[in-house]
C-alpha cells in the first residue's frame, strides 16, 4: 500500500518535471525561431544628468514582437533560456544590435553611451572576451568606451573570481563595466574591491523607497559614499518623480534613469525625445555648483 502510494508520487513528481522539461524545450524552440524572424527589437531608456538634463546616455532593454501576444517584456521569456545556448546566441544578437545603433546615432550626430545587460552566464562563457573583441573589430565606428556592460551585482557575487578577470579584459578593450540592481546583494567592501567596475547602478528599490524609508535612504546614502570612496561613477534607476530627482541631487548623485524622465522606446522616439526633453527647474536649480 504504502509503496503504492510512494510509486504513484514518484511518477506525479515525473511527469510535472517532463512537463517542465517538455515546456522549456518549446520555449527554446520558440526564441530560437523568434531570432531568426526578427521578432526581438530594442528599446532604449535615456539616462540623463539631472542637474542640467544633459542625456548621456541610454540602456538598452530588450522587448519580443510576439506575433500573437503582443510586445513581451523580458520577464517572460529570459528566465526560460538565461543559461541556455539559445539564451547565449540572443546575448550575442543584442550586442550586436547595440553596436549598430551606437554606429547610426553617433553618424546623426548623437554621441551616447549605450548600456547592454549581459547574463552571468553568458560572461562566464570561455570566448566572450574574444567574440566581443571581434564584434568591436566589425564596428571600427564605434569607440569602445560607448559600449557599457551591466551584470546584475547578484549573479557577479556568484562568481567573483571569473567575472572580475572578464571585466578586467574588457576594461582592456575599453569597454565599461556596470553593477546592476547594486545594493541587493549584500556586497561586502572587499568585493566591491576586486570588481573593477565603472558605474553602481542603485537598485530602483532604494530609490522608490527612500522617500520615506528611512532605512533606504541610508542605504542609498552609503552607496554614495561607497562610490565615492572607491572613485566609482554612481546612477539611480527608478527615478520616477521629480521629487525623486530632487532628493538624488541633494544628496549628491547626479545621474538618473526612470519613468519620471523617461521610459524605454524605441530608437526613432528617443531621438526625437533627446531634441524636445528639458529636465524640471526644480532640478536646474538643486544640487551642487558645477565647480564644487
Ligand atoms: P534592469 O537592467 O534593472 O532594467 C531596468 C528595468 O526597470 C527595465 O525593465 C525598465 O523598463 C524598468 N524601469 C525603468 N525605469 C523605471 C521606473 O522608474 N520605475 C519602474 N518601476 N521600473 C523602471 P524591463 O525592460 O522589463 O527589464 C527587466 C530586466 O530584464 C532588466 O532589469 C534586465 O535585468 C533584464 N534585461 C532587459 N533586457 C535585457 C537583455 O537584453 N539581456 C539581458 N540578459 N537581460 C535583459
Ligand atoms: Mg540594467
Ligand atoms: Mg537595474
Ligand atoms: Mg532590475
Amino acid at each position: 500500500q504504502a509503496k503504492q502510494a510512494g510509486k504513484n508520487r514518484y511518477h506525479l513528481f515525473d511527469a510535472e518535471q517532463d512537463r517542465a522539461v517538455r515546456g522549456r524545450h518549446e520555449v527554446i524552440a520558440r526564441v530560437q525561431r523568434a531570432i531568426a524572424d526578427n521578432e526581438f527589437v530594442l528599446h532604449y531608456q535615456p539616462k540623463v544628468r539631472m542637474r542640467d538634463g544633459a542625456l548621456i546616455g541610454a540602456e538598452a532593454l530588450i522587448r519580443w514582437m510576439h506575433p500573437e501576444r503582443g510586445l513581451l517584456a523580458p520577464a517572460e521569456f529570459l528566465p526560460h533560456i538565461d543559461t541556455h545556448r539559445t539564451g547565449i546566441e540572443l546575448g550575442e544578437w543584442v550586442i550586436q544590435t547595440a553596436l549598430n545603433q551606437i554606429a547610426e546615432w553617433r553618424a546623426a550626430g548623437l554621441d551616447l553611451t549605450l548600456s547592454v545587460n549581459i547574463a552571468a552566464s553568458h560572461l562566464q562563457q570561455a570566448d566572450f572576451v574574444s567574440s566581443l573583441r571581434a564584434l568591436l573589430a566589425a564596428h571600427p565606428a564605434v569607440p569602445p568606451h560607448r559600449l557599457e556592460l551591466e551584470v546584475l551585482e547578484t549573479s557577479a557575487l556568484e562568481d567573483v573570481e571569473l567575472i572580475s578577470e572578464v571585466i578586467g579584459a574588457c576594461a582592456e578593450l575599453g569597454v565599461r563595466f556596470a553593477l546592476d540592481d547594486f545594493g541587493t546583494g549584500y556586497s561586502s567592501l572587499t568585493y566591491l574591491k576586486r570588481l573593477p567596475v565603472d558605474v553602481l547602478k542603485i537598485d530602483q528599490s532604494f530609490v522608490r523607497d527612500m522617500l520615506h524609508d528611512p532605512g533606504d535612504l541610508s542605504i542609498l546614502e552609503g552607496v554614495l559614499g561607497l562610490a565615492r570612496a572607491f572613485h566609482r561613477e554612481v546612477i539611480a534607476e527608478g527615478v520616477e518623480t521629480e521629487a525623486h530627482g530632487k532628493l538624488l541631487l541633494q544628496l549628491g548623485c547626479e545621474l538618473g534613469q526612470g519613468y519620471g524622465i523617461a521610459r524605454p522606446m524605441p530608437a526613432e522616439a528617443l531621438e526625437r525625445w533627446a531634441g524636445q526633453w528639458r529636465a524640471p527647474a526644480a532640478w536646474t536649480h538643486t544640487g551642487r555648483l558645477p565647480q564644487e
